[in-house]
């Protein structure tokens, strides 16, 4: 299924639904986007959670949820390549095409100060954004670069160092394994 949405620029949004053979257009009101109104029985339930996790967190800090910041997310949300600011841009230029490199920069940096996204990596450019809110970890690949998240309740609860405590205060603790993933490893 395709589906692409054009902002008219004024209080609406027109949303047409490309199914195979039956074409449908659906007619939002911008002030009322709701997650519910896109076709999101293809998604998982996780991704589901999270877009649903999302939209309180924008209505509990009084943020309004646009078709671009929801798009942003949802490519955030349900990438498990954990892509930098470019790659989502490409993703989601198919959907909205207006929508710059600029935009999915100041929505990335606005999610992560809600806590939806966080950044891995040196921030600037290079970053890459992580949509998995859970406690987790990753294993990096030295080659390809590409990151895998795993859960361990014991690293979750790792003990802070005093060594790292003189830094600063610790927010959250991640551990990254690194190798060569199963797809590098061998070529
Ligand atoms: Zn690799
Ligand atoms: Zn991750």
């Amino acid at each position: 299924m395709v589906y692409t949405v054009h902002n008219s620029g004024y209080n609406n949004i027109f949303l047409t639904i490309l199914t195979l053979g039956n074409v449908a257009s659906i007619f939002l009101n911008k002030n009322n986007y709701d997650l519910g109104s896109f076709a999101m029985k293809h998604e998982s339930p996780e991704i589901r959670e999270r877009l649903e996790h999302l939209k309180k967190a924008l209505q509990n800090a009084g943020i309004k949820m646009t078709p671009q910041r929801m798009e942003v997310f949802r490519e955030v949300a349900r990438s498990t390549e954990h892509p930098d600011a470019e790659a989502i841009f490409k993703k989601v230029r198919h959907k909205l095409p207006s929508i710059s490199l600029d935009t999915v920069y100041r929505n990335l940096w606005l999610l992560i100060d809600l806590g939806m996204v966080t950044d891995l990596g040196p921030p600037g450019d290079r970053a890459r954004f992580d949509g998995n809110i859970k406690p987790h970890h990753h294993f990096v690949c030295s080659k390809c670069g590409a990151v895998r998240d795993f859960y361990n309740r014991d690293f979750d609860n790792l003990e802070i160092p005093n060594d790292v405590k003189k830094f600063g205060a610790v927010q959250r603790t991640v551990v990254e394994f690194r190798g060569l993933c199963s797809r590098c490893y061998g070529k």
